[in-house]
């Protein structure tokens, strides 16, 4: 234990590892965890869904039957962007009280703090409930890794979830479902100064268009999350200006609330548009929610409140996690978003983290596991 790093430290090894998604590439990293977490006696167990794209299980058993408290984060990043930055993305620099660094909010700083904390509390002896990392390969572009070992079914089942994702150390209780969507109509070409001829496809669309713009979900709102939401992204349709356009198609992006499921929501779309409007999932990510009266929600809310400087209050996360795989497939276990990196900071070009969260993170996920696992 002694020469194992501390979060700001192991923050800035792994921001040291590109695994800019895509490609991805996250086998380096992801092996620099499983011998960190190996050496203090996690089991650990590698899952590639692909060649290089390596995902991990690290287990620390526990003794009793309860089900072990699970922490679970992505060790792949976006994209640097087209902006230059002013500090190196893949140093790990200090300054001003910050670590900066592609990756570090979102969300090297999350998994080097809870596998710190794990690595405290592997010391201590057997706990009675274990403890359970699940580190995710492909999670910035559609959750590929999280999917892949719910599929596999290696999961296994958890107590309570912590999602260490961006949020400031503030506990969100879930996040909405995202589901994209390609609408596509067909039609028949023909010359544009004979258009009798023809069935124009892009009418077609128009005419689905027009009537999503009142489609209803018929659903009230979520107290904390709000409402379910619809917008027509991008549309695009004809080859040239004297043609009968055979084929137009328009994206959509539905954000989803709990209570809804995704199956159903394209049932239900299907059915608004009709038979000529053929609908295609690009993405399909489910929302999660804990409710905020959870006794195990108002623990995580009491162990946080002397960072916060006041008890939160119900808020829900802006962006989609991997907990939308994982959540279901482990039990649907209570889940809350919170991990020390900044949400505003993620995707941005100068990216950092601060560091007093990092070991605020580290302190408070052990206090969490400390009390699930009775240590
Ligand atoms: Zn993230």
């Amino acid at each position: 234990m002694a020469d194992f790093p501390s979060a700001l430290e192991l923050s800035e090894a792994l921001v040291r590892f590109d695994t800019i998604n895509p490609p991805g590439d996250e086998q380096a990293c992801a092996d620099h965890l499983g011998r960190l977490l190996e050496g203090v006696g996690f089991k650990v167990a590698p899952y590639e869904f692909a060649p290089g794209r390596t995902s991990l299980i690290a287990s620390l058993p526990g003794r009793g039957d309860k089900a072990p408290i699970c922490f679970t984060g992505h060790i792949d990043t976006v994209p640097l962007g087209s902006r230059p930055w002013s500090k190196d993305p893949f140093a790990g620099e200090r300054a001003d009280g910050r670590l900066y660094g592609r990756g570090t909010s979102d969300m090297k700083a999350g998994v080097a703090a809870f596998v710190c904390a794990g690595a405290h509390l592997a010391g201590l002896g057997e706990p009675e409930a274990g403890i359970l990392f699940v580190i995710t390969a492909g999670e910035e572009t559609g959750c590929e890794g999280a999917d892949h070992m719910a599929k596999a079914g290696v999961l296994g089942r958890a107590g309570a979830i912590v999602v260490a994702e961006p949020s400031s150390n503030y506990p969100y209780i879930g996040h909405k479902g995202a589901l994209w969507l390609e609408v596509e109509t067909h039609g028949v070409t023909a010359h544009g100064s004979m258009p009798e001829h023809g069935e124009n496809a892009i009418y077609k669309a128009a005419h689905a268009l027009t009537k999503l713009e009142d489609f209803d979900f018929n659903i009230a709102p979520h107290g904390i999350l709000g409402r379910a939401t619809l917008n027509v992204g991008t549309i695009e349709g004809g080859l040239n200006i004297n043609s009968v356009p055979d084929r137009a198609a328009f994206t959509i992006d539905i954000r989803s609330i709990p209570g809804q499921t995704h199956h159903e929501v394209i049932e239900g779309i299907g059915a608004y548009l009709g038979p000529e409007a053929r609908l295609r999932p690009i993405m399909d990510v489910e929302g999660i929610s804990t409710p905020a009266d959870h006794p195990w929600m108002q623990e995580v809310y009491e162990i946080m409140t002397p960072y916060l400087g006041a008890r939160p209050e119900p808020r829900g996360a802006s962006y989609f996690t991997d907990a939308a795989y994982l959540t279901p497939a482990m039990g649907n276990a209570p889940t809350v978003i919170l991990g020390p990196g900044e949400p505003q900071m993620a995707h941005q070009t100068d990216e950092y983290c601060l560091i007093e969260r990092i070991d605020q993170a580290r302190e408070a996920f052990e206090t969490i596991a400390r009390r699930w696992c009775g240590l």
